[in-house]
């Protein structure tokens, strides 16, 4: 388990980062938030301290690489390394494809491709050169198989699966292990902006019945950036009750 290593959470401040950096700190991990709101991201860190662990705070949009930079040179000067990276912000802009605007076809591939590319790319290099790293990137089950209005979150997703695949390749001879988690639907902000009726009409195609936790997700993620996973890589690992098989 992660006892004293450093772990970057991106989208730290509410949803499913928030409980995967709890869930981190719980096993003993020191925590980078990164969040675009700073006071929330705050807010996050002073409750992680209390959990006993070293908590940073790091404004960032991950689609800009200079804040990419900055969030691993806080990093580095509060921790020296960068154990584990969890790629976990991401956002939704849905529409039919007909109606699909430009800027939400971009701004979904940015955040959360674009976003994952730069955050892995500036914290390979430290890990390459440490020969150990846990990278984690959080996928979805429509980018394994589609969804009708979300066309742009889809191919995000089943890209940021294509780039987990390439990195793992790159990077297992040093010692750095690279997954996906796909999520089915966990009860969220993003999933609250659901329809009722769509919310009751998904759930029947649940086996579980129900929708997912973000603890459900963040218990994963403790799997894969264990240091006894270290067999494993380039794997993406579904956490969404039965719904896609
Ligand atoms: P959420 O509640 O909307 O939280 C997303 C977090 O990401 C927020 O803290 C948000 O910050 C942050 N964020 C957004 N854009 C960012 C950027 N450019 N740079 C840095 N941080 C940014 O979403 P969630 O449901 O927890 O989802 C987390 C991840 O799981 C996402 O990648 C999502 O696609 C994936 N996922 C979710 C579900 C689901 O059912 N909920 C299913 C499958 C996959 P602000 O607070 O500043 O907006």
């Amino acid at each position: 388990m992660p006892k004293n290593k450093v772990a970057i959470v991106t989208g730290a401040s509410r949803g499913i980062g928030r409980s995967i950096a709890f869930a981190l700190a719980n096993q003993g991990a020191n925590i980078v938030a990164v969040d675009i709101d700073l006071p929330s991201t705050e807010a996050t860190v002073a409750e992680l301290k209390a959990v006993g662990v070293e908590a940073i705070a790091v404004q960032g949009n991950v689609t800009a690489a200079a804040d990419v930079e900055k969030m691993v040179a806080a990093a580095m000067d509060k921790f020296g390394k960068i154990d584990i990276l969890v790629n976990n912000a991401g956002i939704t802009r849905d529409a039919l494809l007909v109606r699909m605007k430009d800027e939400d076809w971009d701004a979904v591939l940015s955040v959360n491709l674009k976003g994952a590319f730069l955050c892995t790319r500036a914290t390979a290099k430290i890990m390459s050169k440490q020969r150990y790293g846990r990278i984690i990137n959080i996928a979805s089950i429509v980018g394994q198989m589609g969804n009708a209005g979300q066309a742009n979150y889809c191919a995000s997703k089943a890209g940021l699966i294509g780039l987990t695949k390439s990195n793992a390749r790159e990077l297992a001879r040093r010692n750095v292990t690279v997954n996906a988690i796909a999520p089915g639907f966990i009860a969220t902000e993003m999933t609250d902006k659901l329809p009722e009726s769509e919310r009751q009409k998904l759930t029947t195609q649940i086996p579980m019945e129900r929708l997912g936790t973000p603890d459900d997700i963040a218990n994963a993620v403790l799997f894969l950036a264990a240091e006894s996973s270290a067999y494993i890589t380039g794997q993406v690992v579904a956490v969404n009750g039965g719904m896609y098989m």
